[in-house]
């Protein structure tokens, strides 16, 4: 054990005492209730604190798992839709207890989604300005991407690691890297090291400003290493929402 600490756990909201079981925090810092880990409890703290009211919104999250904040939204959000990619289903098709979605292509219609919400997925898309773009068009007036993706290069520039080239095939341009994915054996490939320039390319693909949550707060345990949420949010046009919609 690395250390521990008492404090209230964003997720499940109980007294804890947090264990940090090896150094690397962002994947061992622990809640001992509810199994979270730090970025989870980040992402939560921020759709409280941005959304109090997220239990009345609609909300899509993009390659959901039943852990953690997933479950969380899945169990307290009236109008959730969970979705994952399946390549043998058709977009828009429930599968599994998901909707088939491929987030460069959403088929939501304009403006029918509150929160978007992915964990850790933006670094792993082909075309993310596309995945941008469909997040703002799906978005209505006031709504936001909340999300979680490794700023790994923070002030260098984002780096793509790879691309599909016009044959569909996968163009490498810097060593392979996966990360865990629970859908698939292979994993996930690595496709893009964002840094804070992210919120520039968001803007540039999309035309919406994005602000960058970074929290250390050890009382809700709360520190690791590439724990930024970042906030992306479509302008409210003035009454479009109700006054139990605005953040
Ligand atoms: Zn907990």
């Amino acid at each position: 054990m690395i250390f521990t600490n008492s404090g209230i756990c964003p997720y499940c909201s109980k007294a804890v005492v947090f264990e940090a079981r090896q150094a690397w925090l962002r994947d061992h810092y622990v809640c001992p209730s509810c199994g979270s880990i730090p970025r989870e409890r980040a992402l939560i703290w921020t759709i409280e604190h941005f959304f109090p009211s997220w239990r009345n919104l609609a909300i899509h999250e993009c390659s959901a798992v039943f852990r953690g904040a997933s479950s969380r939204l899945r169990a307290e959000c009236r109008n959730y839709t969970p979705t994952q990619y399946f390549t043998n289903v058709s977009p828009g098709k429930e599968y599994k207890s998901f909707r088939c979605e491929n987030i460069e292509r959403l088929t939501f219609p304009d403006e029918s989604i509150d929160l978007h919400v992915t964990k850790d997925v933006m670094e792993h898309v082909f075309d993310p300005a596309s995945a941008f773009r469909e997040i703002a068009r799906t978005l209505r007036p006031g709504g936001a991407h909340v999300f979680t993706t490794p700023l790994v290069n923070k002030e260098r520039n984002s780096e793509r690691r790879a691309q599909l080239g016009p044959d569909g095939a996968v163009d490498h341009l810097h060593p392979a890297e996966y990360h865990g994915n629970p859908v698939s054996d292979k994993g996930s490939l690595v496709t893009m090291h964002w840094g804070y320039d992210i919120t520039d390319f968001i803007a540039s693909s999309s035309g919406l400003f994005t602000t960058v949550v970074y929290i250390d707060q050890l009382d809700a345990g709360i520190r690791a290493e590439y724990i930024e949420v970042l906030v992306t949010r479509k302008p409210a046009l003035a009454g479009a929402l109700g006054p139990d919609k605005s953040a």
